[in-house]
């Protein structure tokens, strides 16, 4: 099932509470996160004299049933320290079913679509964002994109690829083509590198690599010369900065882990089938193909970018 949920908190610090949520629904077993809207600076709706609210929406795949997912968005709520005092009351993080597929439920625990939706502007704004055939009228109530989703940090992802989407073995790339890794650096030189701790280990010498800022995932290690280590998402959006260029170099899991943040996604596609053991995730349904340029050699190879839609 396709769900659209809607997030939305009023106290402690909002932008770690909502990046917190949305890592935390990309966590749920079963769910796939797939897209997500800019925060929005919210008046407080039904109940005034509160904080102004931060605001978000984000679309996901679910496999779980309406219940269940229920359930574990509301386990999220707590873990975030939501405490239920007042209806509508001030909270850190609320976590609300908009729409799932074209459901209709009416029991007692869980209404679809949320019964409200069309009456708020704090809902209905960040929804537009990741559901642009939405049809719905405004309402004048204040609503103003500000910084803070992790979408604003524009993650672009490079990788090279065989023709299923292979991207290494046994800890090393598929391939090392001139071309390619002349492509890359023209990329990445002067900005910043995302990539995990056995991509290094690829890297020549298995060293950060020189001219760019490196930003490296990792759990046990805690110092590498001339880089920067973090060692989860969160950690690495307090990290990043909107006035660099950020791209993800690899490997799989962190393309997976990052892949709804993403907004581009430069792909070189080898004319091979290798045999691998780390792959490039789907991403497909979530971005169009915006550019091909062919290039032919031994092997042939084609660079392919996309953007998110
Ligand atoms: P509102 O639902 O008007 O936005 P709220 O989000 O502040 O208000 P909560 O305290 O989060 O309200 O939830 C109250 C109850 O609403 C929950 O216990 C839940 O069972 C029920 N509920 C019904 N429909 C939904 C839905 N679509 N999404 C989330 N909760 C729902
Ligand atoms: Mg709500
Ligand atoms: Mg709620």
């Amino acid at each position: 099932m396709i769900c659209y949920l809607g997030l939305g908190g009023n106290l402690g610090d909002k932008i770690k509470n909502l990046r917190a949520a949305i890592e935390s629904i990309k966590k749920i077993s079963g769910v796939k996160l797939l897209k997500i809207s800019s925060f929005y600076e919210t008046e407080a709706w039904g109940v005034k004299n509160q904080p102004d609210y931060l605001n978000a929406a984000v679309k996901i795949f679910s496999e779980l049933e309406p219940p269940k997912l229920l359930d574990a968005l509301q386990k999220i709520e707590i873990e975030l320290g939501r405490v239920r005092l007042e209806h509508w009351g001030a909270r850190t993080v609320d976590i609300d079913i908009l729409l799932i597929d074209d459901l209709k439920i009416n029991s007692e625990r869980l209404k679809v679509p949320h019964p409200y939706l069309f009456e708020r502007d704090f809902v209905l704004i960040p929804l537009a964002e990741i559901f642009p055939d939405l049809k719905f009228n405004l309402h004048g109530d204040r609503v103003k994109k500000v910084f803070g989703s992790p979408k604003d940090f524009k993650l672009k992802f490079v990788a090279c690829v065989d023709k299923n989407f292979g991207l290494g073995n046994k800890g090393e790339l598929l391939f090392k083509i001139p071309a390619d890794l002349k492509n890359f650096r023209r990329l990445t030189l002067g900005n910043t590198i995302i990539f995990g701790r056995k991509t290094l280990q690829t890297f020549p010498d298995a060293k950060p690599l020189q001219g760019r800022r490196n930003i490296i995932f990792s759990r046990s290690e805690k110092k590498i010369p001339d880089a920067e280590i973090v060692s989860n998402v969160e950690e690495l959006f307090e990290k990043l900065s909107v006035s660099e260029k950020n791209f993800v170099v690899g490997g799989g899991e962190i393309f997976s882990e990052l892949l709804p943040y993403a907004t581009e996604i430069f792909l070189t596609e080898v004319d091979a089938k290798k045999v691998f053991d780390t792959f490039f995730p789907k991403f497909e349904n979530e971005f169009d193909l915006v550019e091909v340029k062919n290039f032919f050699g031994e092997p042939n190879f084609q660079f392919k970018k996309f953007r998110a839609k």
